[in-house]
């Protein structure tokens, strides 16, 4: 049988794991969810888990009529905002004359979508149609235009989330201590005030305090040295094995004893 992966409270798309509802013949852990819609759906948790399945069905109906919309005029979907934000990527991305493309196509972002009108599905079925007030961003920002890195964020959700400008420590957050040269400090900006975080012998643990506190204030909206790419994984602590055998020689002692 298959190893059963634990699933519950976790979002798909439009469904909220909501409870376990046993196995199907195959042996496949099913799952109770709740749809946006007010639905209750049980699916297999294979579906969820390779994003096959995101709503109890009604998100396939409004697609079949997004697409026969789009379908009967030849630009159904122009007009509409998420079209126009994804319309901005598409320029920035591949247009060398747009005014941003430095920052983008230049700089390797792609747009990965086989055409706007396929982004603009797939973005709503994703994330959704575009809240009032907020504009498309993305999650990683080095990553490219595609399903899985895109969401939408206010202005300054997305400020939090800037490209790292290099330092002298090349991690986010971490400055070389000026009266101390061998300490590293970090700091995050809270309401334009920097935050002291403590100052550090070593730079990662300096960059690690950073992402902690990047993470309690900003949330998913973090941007942190560790998605950057900029933190080598925590250092596996070892078994403490020596421990094991001191306990043991105890026990062997007091049974001697
Ligand atoms: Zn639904």
């Amino acid at each position: 049988m298959p190893r059963k992966i634990n699933l519950l409270g976790k979002r798909f798309y439009r469904l909220v794991v909501t409870g376990e509802a046993g196995r199907n013949k195959w042996g496949s852990a099913l799952w109770a969810c709740e749809c946006d819609c007010g639905n209750v759906h049980v699916v297999p948790g294979g579906g969820l888990l390779s994003g096959a399945t995101r709503s109890c069905g009604c998100l396939k109906k409004e697609l079949a009529t997004a697409w026969g919309a789009a379908r009967m005029t030849t630009h159904g979907m122009a007009g509409t905002p998420e079209y126009l934000a994804l319309g901005n990527a598409y320029q920035r991305c591949t247009n060398p004359k747009s005014r941003n493309y430095k920052n983008y196509g230049g700089r390797g972002i792609e747009f990965r979508f086989s055409s706007l009108g396929d982004a603009v599905i797939q973005v709503i079925a994703a994330i959704g149609s575009r809240p009032a007030g907020k504009t498309l961003d993305r999650v990683d920002n080095e990553g490219h235009y595609e399903a899985g890195n895109l969401r939408w964020a206010t202005r300054s959700e997305q400020a939090r989330n800037s490209r790292l400008r290099p330092n002298a420590a090349g991690r986010k957050g971490v400055t070389l201590d000026r009266r101390c040269r061998n300490k590293w400090i970090a700091r995050i900006k809270l309401k334009g005030r920097q935050i002291h975080l403590g100052s550090f012998v070593d730079l990662d643990s300096a960059a690690r305090a950073y992402d902690a506190a990047a993470v309690e204030l900003h949330g998913e909206y973090a941007c942190t040295n560790k998605m950057l790419g900029l933190l080598p994984d925590e250092p596996v602590r070892k078994q403490p094995q020596s421990v094991t055998l001191f306990a043991q020689e105890d026990t062997y002692n007091q049974l001697s004893n």
